[in-house]
C-alpha cells in the first residue's frame, strides 16, 4: 500500500498532527493531485481550533489552496488529463440542483462540502478533488505563487466582480491584508480610483506599490471632505471599518462585507 505524510487533525485539544495515511482512490468524479503547495487560510486556524459554531468533521486534513498535478482520474472525469497542473479551491462539492448552484452561485449552497473542513483537505502530499470544481493552471506557473488564489484570490475576485458596474468608478477597500492586497489588483480593471485604508505603515505601503491612493485610519477621518465612493468592499473584522464604509458611499452605492467579524 502506498501511503503519504499528511496533516491530520484528530482532536481541537491536540491541534494537527503529521501522520502516515494510504493515499486515496480518486471516486468517479474525482483525480488524485499530488499536492505542490498548499496555502495556509485563516479557516484553517478555526478549523484546527473548531472556534466556529459549525465544526469541522473529524478526523480533518485542513487545508483548501492547493495546488498539484493530477496523478490518476475516476472513470467520469473529463477535461482534465494526467500530469496537469490544477487548483484546489474551498467549495469541493455542492448540491448542483439548488438556485444557487443553477446561477453560478455555488458558494452560497447550503449544501456544501468544503475542501478541508468537511473533506479532506491539501494539506497532505495527496489529495482526491471532485473535477468539477477544480481549475486547470498554466504548465510553467509558480505553485507557492498561485496557492493563495485558491481562497483569498477567489474571495477578492468575486467581491470586485459583485461590485463592479458602468455606474461604479470609485472603491473603497477597507483592510489591505491577504484578501484585501489582491481585491486591489483586481480591482484595477474595473475601477478607475480606489482609495485602501489600513493601520497598518507596512500595508499602506504595499496598497500604494499597487496603485491605490491610501490612508491610515487618522488620515482618513481627518480628511475634510472626503470623497463619496461608488462601492465600498470591508476586508477587516471591525465594525469601526464597516461604519466607516457604509459612511463613505455615495447615495445608491454598494457595500460588500468579506470579514467574518466576532458578532457575525
Ligand atoms: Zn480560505
Ligand atoms: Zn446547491
Amino acid at each position: 500500500m502506498r501511503t503519504m505524510r499528511a496533516a491530520v487533525l484528530r482532536d481541537f485539544s491536540l491541534g494537527i498532527q503529521l501522520e502516515d495515511l494510504p493515499i486515496p482512490e480518486p471516486k468517479p468524479n474525482q483525480v488524485l493531485v499530488r499536492i505542490l503547495a498548499s496555502g495556509i487560510c485563516h479557516t484553517d486556524l478555526h478549523a484546527i481550533h473548531g472556534s466556529w459554531d459549525k465544526k469541522p468533521i473529524l478526523p480533518l486534513i485542513p487545508g483548501h489552496e492547493g495546488v498539484g498535478i493530477i496523478e490518476a482520474l475516476g472513470s467520469k472525469v473529463t477535461g482534465f488529463s494526467l500530469d496537469q497542473k490544477v487548483l484546489i479551491p474551498w467549495v469541493g462539492r455542492t448540491c448542483r440542483t439548488c438556485s444557487f448552484c443553477s446561477s453560478g452561485n455555488e458558494n452560497y449552497c447550503d449544501r456544501q462540502f468544503n475542501t478541508g473542513y468537511v473533506i479532506p483537505g491539501t494539506h497532505a502530499e495527496y489529495t482526491t478533488a471532485d473535477f468539477r470544481y477544480i481549475l486547470p493552471l498554466p504548465k510553467d506557473i509558480d505553485p507557492v505563487q498561485v496557492a493563495p488564489l485558491a481562497c483569498a484570490g477567489l474571495t477578492a475576485f468575486e467581491t470586485v466582480k459583485k461590485l463592479r458596474s458602468n455606474d461604479n468608478k470609485t472603491l473603497l477597500i477597507m483592510g489591505v491584508g491577504g484578501v484585501g492586497h489582491l481585491a486591489i489588483q483586481y480591482a484595477k480593471e474595473f475601477f478607475t480610483r480606489i482609495i485602501a485604508i489600513d493601520p497598518s505603515a507596512i500595508r499602506i505601503a504595499q496598497a500604494k506599490l499597487l496603485g491605490a491612493e491610501t490612508y491610515s485610519p487618522e488620515e482618513w477621518l481627518s480628511l475634510n471632505p472626503k470623497p463619496l465612493v461608488d462601492a465600498a468592499a470591508v476586508f477587516a473584522a471591525d465594525p469601526i471599518a464597516v461604519t466607516g464604509a457604509m459612511n463613505a458611499l455615495r447615495n445608491g452605492g454598494t457595500l460588500a462585507l468579506v470579514a467574518l467579524g466576532k458578532n457575525k
